[in-house]
C-alpha cells in the first residue's frame, strides 16, 4: 500500500525528512493489518467503520494535518494527502469519514473564533476524531445549485431556530456534529449543530450502490434550537464559506479516488499474473498489459495532481482550480481504472467474491459528491477563462 510511487512523491517533497517515510510506513503496516481485512465486511453487511476510526482516533491519525496549537500533528497537507489515499486503498469507508472529519475541521479553522475552537475542535474531539463530524448542504430540491437552499435559521433571542429538510447526507446519524447551512435574515449561513440536539431528526436512510458503511440520510429539522454562539463566522457569508469548506474536501476526495484506483490495480495485478487461459498466465498478453498499463499511467497522473493541490493549500496559495482540477480528474480516473480491474477478472469481477466491484461502487459516488462533475468543469472553465483578458 506504501508502494514506490507514493514514496517517491514523498520523498521528492521533503528530501530532508526521514520522519514521514518511517510514519507512512508503519501506518502502511497498521492499515495493512487492522484496517483492510475487514473492508469488505462493512461493505457487505453495511457497517459503519466506528471500530476503525477508534483505532485511527487512537493513534491520532485525524488530527495529523492539523496546527500543534490546536492539539493536531503539524503534519504538512501532502503527507496527510498519502495517509488519505493510503487508507482509501484499505478501507474507503474509514477514508470518506476521515475526509469529511478533515473538511469540517478546515472550515472551523477558517471561519471559527476562538471559543468555537477550543469548545468544538478541541474539548469536544472533532480534531482528535473521538467524536464525529457531519456536513448538511443539499436538500430535497437543490444540490448543485446551493444557493437555492430553503432550510430556514430564525433568530430568537439568544438562540437560531433551525427548520427544514436535508438530504443525501453522510452519516448524520453516526456524527455528533453537523455544520448544516441555512437561510438567516442575512443570507445563508452557517452553523456547527450538535447531532443531540431537540428537533434534529435523521429520517431515513436512503439505500445505494456503494460506500455502504456509511448510512445516506433525510434529516429534519423541527424548531431545532442552536445558540448562536454555534453560528460560524458571519451571519450571511454560509455560501463563500461553503465553497471553502468544498475547495478542502476536494483534495482528500482526490486522495480516496487515487487509493481505491490503487487497490483495484493491485488486485488485477494480482489476478492477471493467476490467472491462466490460451496456456499462459493473461498478464503475458498485450490487450490485458495495455489495461495495466494505461491504469498504472492515469493512477500516478491523478496522485500528481492531487499532491499538486495539496502542495498548493500548504504554502498557502490559491488552490481552488487545483482541487477542483485533482477532484474531477481523479475521481473519474477511478471509476475507468476500477472498470479495467473488473474487466481483467472476467466474469469474477463480476461476482462477490472477488470484491472487485466494491472499488467501482466506492469510486462512483465521487464524482457526484463535494461538487459534481459537471459542476468542476464549470468551475475550472471559468476559473480558466478569467486568466486570458
Ligand atoms: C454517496 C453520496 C454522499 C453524499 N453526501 C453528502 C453530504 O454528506 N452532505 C451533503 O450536503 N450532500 C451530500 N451528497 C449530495 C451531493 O453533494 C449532491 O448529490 C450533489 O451536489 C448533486 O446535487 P443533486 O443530487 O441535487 O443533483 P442536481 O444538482 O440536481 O444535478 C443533477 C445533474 O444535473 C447536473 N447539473 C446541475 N446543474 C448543472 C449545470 N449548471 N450545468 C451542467 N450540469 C448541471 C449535475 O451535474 C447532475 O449531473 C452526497 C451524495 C452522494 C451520492
Amino acid at each position: 500500500m506504501y508502494h514506490s510511487e507514493l514514496k517517491n512523491c514523498i520523498a521528492l517533497l521533503y528530501p530532508e525528512s526521514a520522519g514521514y517515510d518511517t510514519l507512512l510506513t508503519s501506518l502502511a503496516d497498521f492499515i495493512k493489518r487492522e484496517i483492510r481485512p475487514g473492508a469488505a465486511i462493512i461493505d457487505r453487511n453495511e457497517i459503519y467503520p466506528r471500530e476503525n476510526l477508534y483505532k485511527l482516533a487512537e493513534r491520532g491519525i485525524p488530527a495529523l494535518p492539523f496546527p500543534l496549537e490546536l492539539g493536531g500533528g503539524g503534519l504538512p497537507y501532502p503527507v496527510f494527502v498519502a495517509v488519505m489515499e493510503m487508507l482509501a486503498a484499505g478501507c474507503a469507508n474509514t477514508a470518506l469519514q476521515l475526509s469529511i472529519q478533515a473538511m469540517v475541521c478546515e472550515g472551523i479553522i477558517l471561519f471559527g473564533n476562538e471559543a468555537q475552537k477550543e469548545q468544538f475542535l478541541r474539548q469536544s474531539g472533532l480534531l482528535a476524531g473521538t467524536s464525529l463530524a457531519a456536513f448538511a448542504l443539499t436538500e430535497p430540491s437543490c444540490g448543485s445549485d446551493a444557493k437555492a437552499i430553503k432550510t430556514e435559521a430564525r433568530r430568537s433571542g439568544e438562540n437560531y431556530l433551525l427548520n427544514g429538510i436535508k438530504t443525501l447526507i453522510t452519516s448524520p446519524g453516526e456524527a455528533n456534529f453537523i455544520i448544516l447551512f441555512a437561510v438567516a435574515e442575512e443570507g445563508i449561513s452557517t452553523f456547527i449543530v450538535p447531532t443531540s440536539t431537540p428537533g434534529f431528526q435523521v429520517l431515513k436512510v436512503l439505500p445505494k450502490l456503494g460506500c455502504k458503511g456509511h448510512p445516506l440520510s433525510t434529516i429534519r429539522l423541527e424548531n431545532c434550537q442552536v445558540p448562536a454562539a454555534n453560528l460560524l463566522g458571519t451571519p450571511g457569508k454560509g455560501l463563500s464559506y461553503g465553497k471553502h469548506f468544498l475547495n478542502c474536501g476536494r483534495i482528500t476526495i482526490a486522495a480516496l479516488g487515487v487509493g481505491i484506483a490503487q487497490a483495484a490495480l493491485e488486485k488485477a495485478l494480482a489476478y492477471s499474473k493467476r490467472r491462466k487461459a490460451f496456456g499462459s498466465s493473461i498478464s503475458e498478453f498485450q490487450l490485458v498489459q495495455e489495461k495495466l498499463a494505461d491504469m498504472v499511467t492515469e493512477i500516478q497522473a491523478a496522485r500528481l495532481l492531487t499532491f499538486h493541490a495539496a502542495q498548493l493549500k500548504e504554502q498557502g496559495l490559491e488552490y481552488t482550480a487545483a482541487a477542483a482540477t485533482a477532484k474531477l480528474f481523479s475521481s473519474e480516473m477511478a471509476q475507468r481504472v476500477c472498470d479495467k480491474a473488473i474487466q481483467i477478472h472476467g466474469g469474477y469481477g463480476y461476482i462477490d467474491g472477488s470484491d472487485v466491484h466494491r472499488h467501482w461502487r466506492d469510486a462512483r459516488m465521487l464524482s457526484i459528491g463535494e461538487g459534481t462533475s459537471d459542476m468542476l468543469r464549470l468551475l475550472i472553465a471559468h476559473l480558466a477563462l478569467k486568466e486570458v483578458s
